[in-house]
């Protein structure tokens, strides 16, 4: 039976994302870093199921290890479950399920997904009907990256990236995934950042307290030009990521010689993301690197935000 017959319940689907574009500035006194950045959200996705109950619970399917996703209140679909009910006086509970896609600790945020997911399921499964507005400002309060797994398309991110504002682009942009057995911790890959950052002699002032996306950025996702955009793609978390992970320097250059475009790591890594020149190229790449033992994943962005499937 698929996930959409089921009655009494409700499924939502939400993106994952890469960040095309990812500057990073100064750390706040709250720990968050100034960020400046584009999101893409893509065709790879964590299905929710969301179905009434008194209490909450929560299962998770699709991970090759159990552990590396929490089931109680850590979980953020949890989280963003018990804040809706906390926020609109909801009395009972919801059994969640987690199908997920997106690779666990990837950089590409299937946590936030899953979050948003889970905001939208329960809105409809409680029938709390809270406004656009309401829902991106619980959104913000459970993660950074969460609104944006609500909104989906291609947006930039300002403020600690959960500042949003949509950016045009236009036709598809085809890319190659390639993620990796170990994922990264966020913290982790920023302190290296710091760490980076202290070592090459710069001060804690020097990072910008706020910066900007590029106009070339937006004016290459504008246009619509794969080889256009492939000259922007940028992330300063780059370096700390490949400090981490040195293979992933690698997997960019093997990308490249198979035919892409460009090769970034998507958000603070280790997820590869390679820019195609369009669908049959990036099947051509995808197949390049299968022979060369790896895995990837052919995916495309724009695509919508959580949306409701059932
Ligand atoms: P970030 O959004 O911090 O960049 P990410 O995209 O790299 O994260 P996620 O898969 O979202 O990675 O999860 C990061 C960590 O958050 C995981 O290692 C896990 O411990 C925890 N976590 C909490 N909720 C979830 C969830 N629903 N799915 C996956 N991980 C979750």
């Amino acid at each position: 039976m698929s996930f959409a017959a089921i009655s009494d319940a409700v499924h939502v689907r939400a993106p994952g994302k890469i960040n095309v574009f990812l500057g990073v500035g100064a750390r706040h006194d709250d720990g968050y870093h100034a960020l400046a950045t584009v999101f893409q959200a893509v065709s790879l996705y964590e299905d929710v199921i969301a179905h009434h109950a008194d209490d909450f619970s929560l299962t998770v399917s699709g991970v090759d290890d159990p552990d590396s996703v929490p089931l109680d209140d850590r979980n953020l679909a949890m989280r963003a479950a018990k804040l809706l009910a906390s926020a609109t006086d909801y009395a009972g509970g919801v059994a969640l399920r987690i199908r997920k896609s997106v690779p666990v600790a990837g950089g590409m945020g299937g946590g936030s997904a899953d979050a948003a997911a889970a905001l939208v399921a329960c809105d409809a499964l409680w029938g709390t009907g809270l406004s656009p507005a309401r829902l991106h400002e619980l959104a913000a309060r459970l993660g950074a990256d969460v609104p944006f797994a609500l909104h989906g398309g291609t947006a930039v991110g300002t403020g600690r990236g959960d500042q949003l504002n949509p950016a045009l682009a236009r036709g598809r942009f085809d890319w190659v995934l390639v993620t990796s057995d170990a994922g990264l911790s966020t913290p982790v890959v920023y302190q290296r950042l710091d760490a980076l950052r202290a070592e090459e002699g710069a001060l804690a002032d020097d990072p910008p307290v706020s910066l900007d996306v590029p106009i070339p950025v937006l004016q290459a996702l504008r246009s619509g030009d794969p080889a256009l955009l492939a000259e922007s793609l940028h992330n300063d978390l780059q370096a700390a990521a490949v400090h981490e992970q040195p293979d992933l320097a690698q997997t960019i250059r093997d990308g490249i010689d198979a035919g892409a475009l460009a090769g970034i790591v998507s958000g603070s890594g280790p997820t590869v993301a390679l820019l195609c020149d369009g669908p049959e190229s990036a099947q051509d790449v995808q197949s390049a690197l299968r022979l060369a033992g790896r895995d990837p994943l052919h995916v495309h962005g724009a695509v919508a935000g959580a949306r409701i499937m059932s």
